[in-house]
């Protein structure tokens, strides 16, 4: 059963094989027994859990049930939940119990699916390790002393410890993307607008988008089914009709054309990953694709345009912590301005402030045209080349990742180094484009490797037939550590 697919369990629920109270208590008990090691939960509440269960039993026996009712899905702790913590993995918002619902959860909640619990994260979704987290470093399920990656390593961790069948994302800069090849399994950054940001803790806002984790593109499908929609609460919501993102799933793949873009396979690529990668672009040749080499000129500049701009909206968006209207609020202080001061240097980490103070500098009056005015063009000369990619090719492919997981501690003193870890991953968000990454492989120490899809605009289904075609003719996704 840990290995079901959405689709399977839905029709066991439906058959009345299990309910979803069982279901979701079976999860718990897992949970219970293997989160101690990891640390992939932040927050759990058997209770909420199981009465949610039990309305979607009750909608199942009335025959009002859709297919992800009475399913347990782990929530990313950056998406508001009605009752729940939500505490954006930061001492800041420790105490935080969301008041409302974000639309992401609102759309799980109107499908009867059940909130198994909150995953644990980097401090405001600052990090690629999960070791930036004020609730203490997520471990990775297929070696305990190597990182999940981040920031959304916990729930990367726990879909694969199957500790959940399937898990929600958010990717600024490759947290859904990063993780998931690091833990070996499938996640999808959807189109800038795609998903509601509503209720969706701010870090770059021009950047952020949630999306799903799952062991298998076509539960990724499923989920997105639920996840997207229109939503006038986010300005950057685009209006679009709803799609079926499972309806090209069987198509064939003859005549698709792969470009691979130079930059992604040069210096820094370390070879075992490189090997995977080749080995899964030769199984694409055999689905009848073509592989095409095409050039990403400016993506050398991906990594630092993102440390000027998303710095700067992340200083912007978390002037709010400010220990007057919620979240945490220094014990003892003389006036305003020394409680605002000591609030802010007692509730955030190290890489938070970091970020806030590059972001402040980069927007101030006598550098805003050097740096943020610049990067702002040059953001623009990225999503450029990826136009004029597209124009000779389907999707796009390379390594999610330069390495496999590295080990904990390895390079959080280094953070440069850390940042690098996003290069294949961060031009993707910038340019506002979807990307996914499935597992293709293992590396020499036995871990992980992902396999990066990159489409053009609103070419999900597309992407997500290419990743399920591939899952259909391998296994990687299949396996699992624990
Ligand atoms: N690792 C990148 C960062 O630290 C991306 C994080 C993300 O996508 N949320 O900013």
């Amino acid at each position: 059963m840990l290995n079901a697919t959405l689709k399977e369990l839905s029709a066991q629920l439906a058959a009345k094989n299990i309910s979803s109270v069982e279901l979701t208590g079976e999860y718990l008990a897992r949970i219970e027994r293997l989160n101690p090691s990891l640390n992939a939960f932040v927050a759990l509440d058997r209770e909420k859990s199981l009465a949610q269960a039990k309305s979607a039993d009750a909608l199942i026996a009335a025959g009002k049930s859709s297919l992800l009712t009475g399913i347990p899905f782990a929530q990313k702790d950056i998406f508001c939940a009605h009752g729940w913590p939500t505490t954006c993995g930061s001492k800041m918002l420790a105490n935080f119990v969301a008041p409302y619902d974000a639309h992401v959860i609102e759309q799980f909640n109107r499908a009867g699916a059940v909130n198994l619990g909150k995953t644990n994260m980097d401090e405001f979704a600052m990090g690629s390790s999960n070791e930036t987290s004020y609730f203490g470093k997520v471990k990775n399920p297929w070696n305990t002393d190597a990182v999940p990656g981040g920031s959304s390593g916990g729930s990367a961790a726990a879909v694969a410890a199957r500790l959940a069948p399937a898990a929600t994302g958010t990717d600024t800069g490759g947290s859904i993307r990063q993780p998931a090849a690091l833990c070996g399994i499938s996640g999808i950054k959807p189109t800038y607008g795609t998903v509601s940001r509503y209720g969706m803790i701010a870090f770059a806002s021009s950047l952020d988008q949630g999306g799903p984790m799952a062991k298998s593109a076509e539960d990724c499908a499923l989920m997105l089914n639920v996840m997207t929609g229109f939503d006038p609460r986010d300005s950057t919501s685009l209006e679009r009709e709803k799609e079926d993102y499972t309806r090209d799933l069987e198509k064939p793949l003859v005549g698709l054309r792969i470009g691979l873009p130079k930059e992604y396979f040069a210096a820094g690529l370390s070879a075992d990953v490189a090997q995977a990668v080749e080995a899964a672009l030769a199984e694409y040749r055999k689905l009848g694709a073509v592989t095409v080499d095409i050039s990403l000129p400016n993506s050398q500049l991906a990594i630092p345009v993102y440390y000027v701009l998303a710095p700067a909206e992340a200083s912007s968006n978390l002037a709010r912590y400010d220990g007057v209207r919620y979240g945490y609020r220094a014990p003892e202080y003389g006036d305003l301005a020394d409680m605002y001061g000591k609030t802010r240097a007692q509730g955030f980490g190290a890489e938070v402030k970091r970020r806030i103070m590059i972001g402040t500098y980069v927007l101030s009056a006598g550098y805003y045209d050097a740096y943020y005015l610049k990067a702002q063009k040059l953001r623009r000369l990225i999503a450029q080349d990826f136009s004029a990619a597209f124009q000779q090719c389907d999707v796009i492919m390379g390594p999610t990742a330069p390495t496999t997981a590295f080990n904990l501690g390895e390079k959080s003193d280094d953070p440069v180094s850390m940042y690098l870890s996003d290069i294949y991953t961060i031009a993707v968000n910038l340019a506002g484009l979807p990307g996914m990454s499935i597992p293709c492989g293992f590396g020499s120490t036995k871990l992980p490797v992902g396999l990066q899809i990159v489409g053009d605009y609103f070419a999900e289904a597309k992407m997500l037939n290419v990743a399920h075609q591939y899952q259909k003719a391998t296994d990687w996704h299949l396996r699992q550590p624990l």
